[in-house]
């Protein structure tokens, strides 16, 4: 009787033992739920356990985000862009006056690098539909006529009620930043609902609320060409509420006679921006983050510690045409084992 009890006595500072040297939570303390919207594969990761409803939630705000901002189909940012076509004032919804607000300033912070008053030049050369794609770039006529027609956004007016361009036909391309607002979108929506610890992740662009379990979320930045085993261009820990977005031409492009031909148009030529392989940006607002990487991206290496500057930007880096690094001190000091070029 007395052995049993002192049998049991030491199996109970065995398990209460155990019970204290647990490991802090790992991998399996965290959970993954991927949506699909905005033409991305979304993955929504939070430290614990996932709450389906939340992510229901989340699923139909980004659902709803993509109706109202896709150029295609019928959604309201369609039926603008349709107005326009043959008249310079469109109705603006108040569903999308805040974006249109936002974006036209974050054109002008650009200095008209970020601006998407390029809409027709996108669907000129193709990426604005899976449908569109082609395999040569559009005749040299038709992109001059669509550079020399096209309405900038900075250039716009903006009321409570409409907006007015320069001339129809216009078409506006929220492309490179509507990704970023939706992040924000659904960030606030997981604070709202009491998650204190979650990453989300939009196709490699990033935002985070505050940690995984008691360690800072970290993330690797793509190399734009990966090249002997090396897919990451550097990696990093990423804080509560800071955002982390990359512009690459790997993303969408046609290779015609051995030039790549992406998706990130120098409004101010109307062909595929020369300079860069990607940028890469990392500020509080993922709005901000998308514009400014896609900005960055078209001002290439001779412009970008400017064009970031003005758009409030302090940690970015580039990868130039030819493969060189150019970062900011800000971005230097963030990221480690940054790859040789
Ligand atoms: P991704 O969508 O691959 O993350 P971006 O954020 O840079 O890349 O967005 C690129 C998309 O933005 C293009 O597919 C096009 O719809 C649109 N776009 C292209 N060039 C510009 C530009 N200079 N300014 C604003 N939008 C652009
Ligand atoms: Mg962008």
């Amino acid at each position: 009787m007395k052995q049993t009890f002192i049998g049991l006595a030491l199996c109970a500072i065995l398990a209460w033992g155990v019970w204290q040297q647990r490991p802090a939570p790992t991998h399996s303390d965290v959970t993954h739920r991927e949506l699909f919207a905005l033409g991305t594969l979304i993955q929504i990761s939070v430290a614990g356990d996932i709450d389906a409803a939340v992510m229901n939630q989340a699923q139909a705000a980004l659902n709803m985000l993509e109706q109202r901002w896709s150029v295609l189909g019928d959604g309201e940012l369609a039926q603008l862009n349709q107005t326009l076509q043959t008249q310079a004032r469109a109705a603006l919804p108040t569903t999308l006056h805040d974006g249109f607000v936002a974006a036209r300033q974050l054109c002008l912070d650009s200095d008209g690098r970020f601006d998407p008053g390029v809409g027709d030049l996108v669907r000129l050369w193709g990426f604005d539909d899976e449908d569109h794609f082609r395999d040569t770039p559009p005749p040299t006529p038709q992109l001059k006529a669509a550079l020399q027609q096209r309405s900038s956004l900075c250039d716009s007016a903006i009321d409570a009620q409409s907006v007015v361009v320069d001339q129809p036909p216009a078409r506006f391309d929220f492309g490179a930043s509507a990704k970023g607002r939706a992040v924000d979108e659904v960030m606030s929506l997981l604070r709202a609902e009491g998650i204190n610890n979650a990453i989300i992740n939009a196709g490699g662009d990033i935002k985070v609320i505050g940690q995984r379990a008691q360690r800072a979320w970290r993330i690797g930045i793509r190399h734009p060409r990966p090249h002997d085993g090396r897919t990451m261009l550097a990696s990093l820990n990423v804080h509560d509420g800071e955002a982390i977005f990359t512009s690459g031409d790997y993303e969408r492009f046609l290779i015609h006679d051995g030039v790549r031909y992406h998706h990130i148009i120098d409004p101010r030529t109307g062909y595929p921006a020369q300079g860069s392989q990607s940028a890469t940006v990392l500020h509080s607002s993922a709005e901000r983050a998308d514009a400014a990487a896609t900005a960055l991206f078209v001002a290439g290496p001779t412009d970008a510690a400017s064009v970031m500057q003005n758009m409030g930007v302090e940690a970015w880096l580039l990868v130039d045409a030819n493969g060189d690094i150019h970062a900011s001190d800000a971005m230097r000091a963030r990221v480690d084992d940054l790859a040789a070029p």
